[in-house]
């Protein structure tokens, strides 16, 4: 296996592109900083702004591991997971850093996102002494009738910055235990996390070819992976604009394809909920990651008599939170990924403003003192929300939360439903009527009763209804749909002779 590109000691580091089992320079020669949200001027790494050649060797590497990986055995297989596992966990706190320092989450939900990372690949390691079919009973007394199930081929897994150890994994290890070889093109924003991920994989004893990595810009190389005839499948979770375009022209060509997009989530809180609870479910929701989450709380429906009461305590709670640095652990929320991302938030607040709805706490950047190298936001918290105003149909992946009145639980449902997302959802309450009620008739593919929008356990299914999914799910046994073929086998006994 051959070394990173060296450099003078003195230089950022250059990283290079993970492809055959070798670590490669770009052919394009270009490399972008890879920069702390927390200090613009802290310059993490120079990674590849690879071109179409690149990603077409990494999928010609990728077509000529296939054949072996996927005769191997499961166990085989599950077992380079396992070590991946044990290696993971032992670069937890070097992983977790990375992803702070990176994307600006605190190091606590660093290390949680990391810890679930581990226990993904766990998993899916147990996976491979899971049953793969059925066996049917047949019309003929002669056939044994049963099905099994087959990787794809080489897949594109395509992921977002904002859980870039978390969500990379979840598409990474069924992949790989299933029998599938993989072009990863993570996020321009948080590559590091990937390439620790994919040094892991590589130190676990991973064969070369059977995970590539290229890094680069998705508006560059994303539909090169996209477009190939030899990729069979294309996984990717990131915004609408981006996913509904990857889904046209993947199943367009006849490739299996499933997109993991926005949310717009909402808290329901009814009038018998623990009040100081529900505000601390939702500020959590809301602020955690700085609302950059696909699950995190934008709308928070309260019901009945206790709006006032629930928009007192929240907005008191918002302005108690302290913003930082995600390496301090005195820091609750940290800063927007990226300068552009802060300026797609600041828009966002214009227009509720404009709208007519009430800001009630934030509402700017912070730009002062400790805050002045970073592209911080304050928590935000916005009254008067109505179910016309953009804020409250659109995603703005910021530290925004809004709060709309509803006179029964009923309006509170249709009010929550009425949006074109159906990620996730919650409600807080102690009553079990409504609880189920609220499970039976919300839009969503996630259902929170009295806990918060945002967290999902590593082995359950996980997406969305409505424009949030293409309908397909991740994760646990629902990961394999993806990415396998069912394959039903007629077995006949030869004639006696
Ligand atoms: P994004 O802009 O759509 O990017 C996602 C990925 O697609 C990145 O790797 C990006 O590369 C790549 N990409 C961009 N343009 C492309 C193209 N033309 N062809 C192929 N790939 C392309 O999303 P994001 O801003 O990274 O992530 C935030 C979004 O993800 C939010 O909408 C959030 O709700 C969603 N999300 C959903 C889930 C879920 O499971 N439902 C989970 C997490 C996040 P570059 O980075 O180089 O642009």
């Amino acid at each position: 296996m051959s070394t990173v590109t060296t450099q003078p000691a003195t230089a950022v580091r250059e990283y290079a592109n993970f492809i055959a089992g070798e670590w490669v320079r770009p052919r394009s020669g270009e490399f972008a900083p890879n920069i702390n949200p927390a200090h613009r001027h802290q310059v993490l790494g120079l990674f590849p702004r690879s071109s179409a050649e690149d990603v077409e060797a990494a999928i010609e590497a990728a077509a000529r591991a296939f054949p072996s990986w996927s005769r191997l055995t499961m166990q085989a297989r599950g077992a380079i997971l396992h070590r991946a596992a044990d290696l993971l966990e032992k670069r937890l706190e070097e992983v977790a850093t990375a992803l702070t320092q990176e994307e600006g989450k605190t190091l606590a939900e660093a290390r949680g996102e990391t810890a679930r990372g581990v226990a993904i690949l766990r998993y899916f390691a147990g996976e491979a002494s899971q049953p793969l079919g059925e066996v049917y009973p047949s019309a003929s007394a002669n056939t044994f009738l049963y099905t099994t199930r087959v990787p794809l081929g080489v897949v594109g897994l395509i992921t977002p910055w904002n859980f870039p150890v978390a969500i990379p994994l979840w598409k990474l290890a069924p992949a790989l235990v299933y029998g599938n070889t993989v072009v990863l093109k993570p996020a321009e924003l948080t590559p590091l996390t990937c390439w620790l991920l994919v040094d892991i994989l590589r130190e676990a004893g991973l064969p070369p070819g059977v995970v590539n990595v290229v890094f680069g810009r998705g508006s560059v190389i994303g539909d090169v992976l996209v477009r190939d005839p030899r990729v069979a499948g294309i996984s990717f979770t990131g915004s609408n604009a981006v996913g509904r375009r990857i889904y046209d022209e993947a199943t367009g060509r006849g490739a299996k394809c499933q997109c993991e997009m926005g949310g717009k989530n909402p808290m329901i809180v009814l009038p018998d909920a623990d009040l100081d609870f529900a505000v601390e479910l939702t500020l959590s929701g809301a602020m955690r990651s700085g609302g950059q989450k696909c699950t995190a709380t934008s709308r928070a429906i309260v019901v009945g008599d206790i709006l006032d009461a629930f928009t007192e305590k929240l907005v008191r709670r918002a302005q108690e939170i302290k913003v930082g640095d995600g390496m301090d652990p005195a820091t609750y929320m940290g800063p927007l990924v990226s300068e552009s991302q802060r300026q797609q938030v600041l828009e966002y607040i214009q227009i509720g403003r404009a709208e007519g709805a009430e800001l009630l706490c934030g509402g700017q950047a912070l730009t002062e003192g400790e805050y002045a190298d970073g592209f911080y936001v304050q928590p935000t918290v916005f009254g008067n929300l109505k179910p016309h105003m953009r804020i409250a149909r659109e995603e703005i992946f910021g530290p925004v939360v809004g709060i709309m009145h509803a006179r029964d639980l009923d309006e509170a449902i249709a009010l929550a439903n009425d949006v074109p997302f159906g990620l996730s959802a919650s409600i807080c309450t102690r009553d079990l009527g409504a609880a189920m009620l609220f499970a039976e008739r919300i839009e969503a593919g996630i259902v929170h009763i009295n806990s918060e929008t945002a967290g999902a356990e590593p082995h359950v299914p996980f997406g969305g209804v409505k424009e949030s999914s293409s309908h397909s799910r991740e994760q646990g046994k629902a990961a394999r749909e993806f990415f396998t073929h069912v394959k039903t086998v007629y077995l006949d006994k030869p004639p006696v002779r």
